[in-house]
């Protein structure tokens, strides 16, 4: 059997999700036997593309002209390409830089900003280019990973993700935090995919795994509702939960949230 031949990118972020692909690659020996990493900068000494792959992990967000067009390039040659953690799927924290003017920004963190090529927005890989699958979490959960891997190598066709975190929470029969203690928690609006670990340690949901993929504004709206006339949290705090890893942004709540919220 040919083996899957595999790429992992980094672009802008912190690398812990670079982290989280090798601890995956790891922990599955037999699995990681299956595949040929043709290119991954942070483990191989090889570092320009070549040929065709079957799947491209690429990690952190977009934020100049160069990463637009690595990610250009990757889609052409990749079979399915993935964007793993929450800065890929949605922009993540250095995405709270949009509309507030990066010169700004870039005066405040940098001693030579000229020397910083940056665009002025921050992209996910999705806005730049079409994904097959996008993976949040800050970091990512390397078993996900793992089981998202081990489905593309038996062939699986499906490899999506859809049910909310609140499924995953009764798979694991765990109280519901919101329903027993009112502790104000994301479930309902969020993907699943972490293994609902804050709810497994009595804490609510805050959302980092982004919003569920089939979610509407409506829903959110409602929910947000729902919970401020529970007196469990202020409508307002939900909608900045929402908006804290820019998955409003990425789903295009993002301008209807600023309005709501009045700023
Ligand atoms: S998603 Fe979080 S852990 Fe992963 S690279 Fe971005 S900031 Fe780092
Ligand atoms: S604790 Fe949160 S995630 Fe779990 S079932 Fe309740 S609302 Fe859903
Ligand atoms: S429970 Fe929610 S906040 Fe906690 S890791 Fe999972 S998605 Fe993130």
């Amino acid at each position: 059997m040919n083996k899957l031949r595999i790429g992992v990118e980094k672009l802008t972020s912190c690398s812990g999700c670079i982290n989280e692909i090798i601890y995956a690659l790891l922990a599955d020996p037999k699995l990681t036997e299956s595949l040929e990493i043709a290119y991954f900068p942070e483990l191989l000494d090889k570092k320009s593309l070549e040929g065709q792959f079957d799947i491209f992990f690429v990690e952190g967000s977009i934020v100049n002209k160069d990463q637009i067009e690595t990610v250009e390039d990757i889609r052409e040659r990749s079979r399915l390409v993935i964007a793993v953690g929450t800065c890929s799927t949605y922009g993540g924290i250095q995405s709270l830089r949009d509309k507030k003017g990066v010169e700004e920004v870039k005066k405040h963190v940098y001693p030579k900003p000229e020397l910083i090529d940056v665009e002025g927005d921050v992209y996910s890989l999705q806005e730049v280019i079409k994904t097959d699958l996008a993976i949040p979490g800050c970091p990512v959960d390397g078993n996900l990973l793992l089981r998202v891997l081990r489905k593309i190598a038996i062939g699986s066709k499906d490899i999506s993700i859809t049910e909310s975190l609140c499924a995953e929470c009764k798979r694991k029969g765990l109280e519901c935090v919101l329903v027993k203690k009112k502790i104000p928690c994301l479930g309902p609006i969020t993907a699943a995919g972490c293994g609902a670990i804050c709810p497994s340690f009595g804490r609510g949901c805050i959302g980092c795994f982004g919003l569920r993929k089939d979610i509407s504004s409506k829903e959110i709206e409602n929910f947000a509702n729902r919970l401020e006339e529970a007196g469990i949290m202020k409508k307002s705090d939900v909608l900045s939960f929402v908006m804290r890893f820019s998955y409003a942004k990425e789903k295009g709540y993002f301008e209807k949230i600023v309005e709501e919220r009045g700023r």
